[in-house]
C-alpha cells in the first residue's frame, strides 16, 4: 500500500478506541501506581467520544477528520492526555491539509507535526517518562522506514516496535512531567501510563494500514 486515505485513517482511529477500551483496565492499573488511576477511562472516554462523533462517516479530507479527532478528545478528556492527544491529532491534521490520503512522506511529516504540538504543549523531553518516550522513538522509525523505502506497512511497522522498546525503556526512569514527577524517586519501577497508550496508537495504525495493504 502506497498511501492511506480516509476510510482507512478511520479505520485506525476505530481500532485505537477497541484497543484502549480492550485495555483499558491495564492502562489504570499502570496510572494507579504512579498517577490517579484515571488513564484507562480518559482514553476509553475520548475514543468513544470520538468514534460516536463521526457517527460511521467518513470526511472527505484527512484534515476534516483529524481535526475532529483531535477536537473531540481535547473536550471530552480532563486530565492531562486529553489536551495532549488533542494536540497530536490537531496538529497532524494541519500538517496533512485537505487532501483524500497521504503518502508515507506526508504521513510522516504529519505525526512529526503532531509530535512537536506535543512538545509545544507539555515541554517533555526525552527520558521524562511520559508518552514522548514511546512517540517520539515511533516517529523516528516511521522517518526512518520512509528513508529507506518501505512501504507504508513496513514503516508503520518498525514506529510500532520502536514506541514498544520506548515505552519499555519508561520502566526504571523517575518521572519529570506530569502527576507521576509528584511521587519523584517511587515513580520508577513502573511502566509510564502515556507510553503504553501511545505504543497502542502505533500498533493500531500498522495494523490498519498491514490489514488493507
Ligand atoms: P492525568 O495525568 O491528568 O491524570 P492521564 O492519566 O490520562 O492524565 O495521562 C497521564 C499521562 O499523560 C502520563 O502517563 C504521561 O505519559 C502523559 N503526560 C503527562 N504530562 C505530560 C507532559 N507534560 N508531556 C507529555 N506527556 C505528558
Ligand atoms: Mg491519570
Amino acid at each position: 500500500m502506497a498511501t492511506i486515505d480516509t476510510a482507512q485513517l478511520a479505520d485506525w482511529i476505530t481500532r485505537f478506541r477497541d484497543a484502549v477500551t480492550e485495555k483499558r483496565e491495564w492502562l489504570t492499573e499502570l496510572d494507579s501506581a504512579i498517577g490517579d488511576a484515571d488513564h484507562g477511562a480518559n482514553m476509553a472516554r475520548g475514543m468513544t467520544a470520538v468514534v460516536e462523533k463521526l457517527n460511521g462517516a467518513t470526511p472527505a479530507t484527512v484534515d476534516e477528520l483529524l481535526k475532529t479527532v483531535g477536537m473531540t478528545l481535547v473536550s471530552s478528556v480532563g486530565g492531562a492526555s486529553g489536551p495532549l492527544y488533542g494536540t497530536l491529532f490537531l496538529r497532524m491534521g494541519m500538517a496533512a491539509g485537505p487532501v483524500p490520503e497521504l503518502d508515507a512522506t506526508q504521513l510522516a511529516a504529519a505525526l512529526r507535526a503532531g509530535l512537536e504540538g506535543i512538545v509545544a504543549r507539555g515541554k517533555a523531553e526525552a527520558g521524562d517518562k511520559t508518552m514522548f518516550d514511546a512517540m517520539a522513538p515511533a516517529v523516528d522509525a516511521f522517518d526512518q522506514g520512509v528513508a529507506d523505502g518501505d512501504e507504508l506497512a513496513d514503516a508503520a511497522r518498525r514506529a510500532a516496535d520502536a514506541a514498544a522498546a520506548g515505552r519499555d525503556a519508561t520502566e526504571p526512569l523517575v518521572a519529570r512531567k506530569g502527576r507521576a514527577s509528584y511521587l519523584g524517586e517511587r515513580s520508577a519501577g513502573h511502566l509510564d501510563p502515556g507510553a503504553a497508550s501511545t505504543t497502542l496508537l502505533f500498533e493500531t495504525l500498522a495494523a490498519a494500514v498491514a490489514g488493507r495493504s
